[in-house]
């Protein structure tokens, strides 16, 4: 059990390979010439394919074309935010679950993992400490310009990966405007469906029956990730029951969250144990590495899309109608 900690903790230390050890490529070693890049044809470059960590920021220059094609084309963005999580949790608790989740996955389906992104929405917790709340606009334009980037670097397929409730109404949003003009990739929201199995094996285990931030499964998975950054002691600083201000059922207003939960934690996390962390994640994982693989194998959603967006631009010669 400490050394599944421990190994997990290493995968998010800067500079700690997913595999604990340099890719080497295999025809640098021992031969006693220097090689320019220049000089070398890219399909000398050789990296053993099971060598190629998933992280983006740990693949050399030279090997990420390997990268992408092993990847089929797929990249994932695992999406957090800088946000208060009670009085216990560090603020980049999503982004650093996120992205243990999906290096993971990638790592069992390969796929590129993009680095730390924390950029989301999160303008309900700007009375906290710590908080980074960008504009809308450069919330929008940073995350588009993200996909275009990754698109240029040879991707077709990107996957959202979000660890961060306050991000799912934007990211909905963000693939439907995918739509508004053509493009030659594809974005997809992992959009994981309850585990029954796994649900109860938590229920049964769990000590507290409410939740939602900070939470004692939250807690839980920090607990096996990162739990030199969990802070036990500090659980009862806060209150993380439901505050109830503003009853007004039938309407959403921005400022609900806030009403309800201004400490930014909901729940009760005294029970939090890495057993519980270790369920989530691994059925996290699991849905994630499935959903990479079939993303890997579609071809249906560029064909559609390809489709559509000949169609919606061909409204002047009357063959919008047509579906082929
Ligand atoms: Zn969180």
């Amino acid at each position: 059990m400490i050394k599944q900690v421990i190994f997990f903790a290493a995968m998010l230390l800067p500079g700690a390979g997913l595999y604990g050890q340099p890719a080497v490529p295999d025809d640098a070693q021992g031969s006693g010439q220097t090689i320019h890049p220049q000089d070398r044809p890219q399909s000398q470059t050789r990296v053993p394919e099971r060598m190629l960590s998933p992280a983006w920021e740990e693949l050399t220059s030279g090997d990420f074309a390997l990268a992408v094609e092993r990847a089929g084309g797929v990249c994932i963005i695992p999406m957090g935010v800088m946000e208060k999580h009670a009085q216990h949790l560090p603020l980049g608790t999503d982004v650093f679950a996120a992205r243990h989740i999906a290096l993971t996955a990638a790592a069992g389906e390969y796929a590129v993992v993009f680095p730390f992104y924390y950029a989301g929405q999160i303008f309900e917790a700007r009375h906290q400490p710590g908080t980074v709340s960008y504009s809308p606009q450069m919330l929008y334009d940073l995350l588009d310009e993200t996909c275009r980037e990754i698109a240029r670097n040879g991707f077709t397929k990107i996957i959202l990966m979000n660890g961060h409730g306050g991000n799912n109404n934007f990211l909905q949003y963000f693939c439907q405007t995918q739509l508004a003009s053509a493009r030659d990739y594809a974005v997809f929201f992992f959009n994981p469906s309850e585990d029954r199995e796994t649900a109860r094996q938590i229920a049964a285990l769990r000590k507290s029956t409410t939740g939602g931030h900070a939470d004692e499964v939250e807690t839980s998975v920090l607990l096996v990730i990162r739990p030199d950054l969990v802070h036990m002691d500090r659980v009862v600083l806060d209150s993380g029951a439901d505050q109830n201000r503003l009853p007004l059922p039938g309407a959403y207003t921005g400022i609900w969250w806030y009403a309800r939960f201004p400490n930014h934690y909901a729940g009760d996390a005294l029970g939090a144990s890495p057993e519980i962390g270790r369920l989530s994640i691994d059925s996290d994982v699991a849905q994630l590495r499935d959903v990479i693989r079939l993303i890997k194998a579609d071809t249906a959603t560029r064909q559609l899309q390809d489709q559509f967006f000949r169609s919606a631009g061909s409204f002047r010669n009357g063959s919008n109608n047509k579906t082929k």
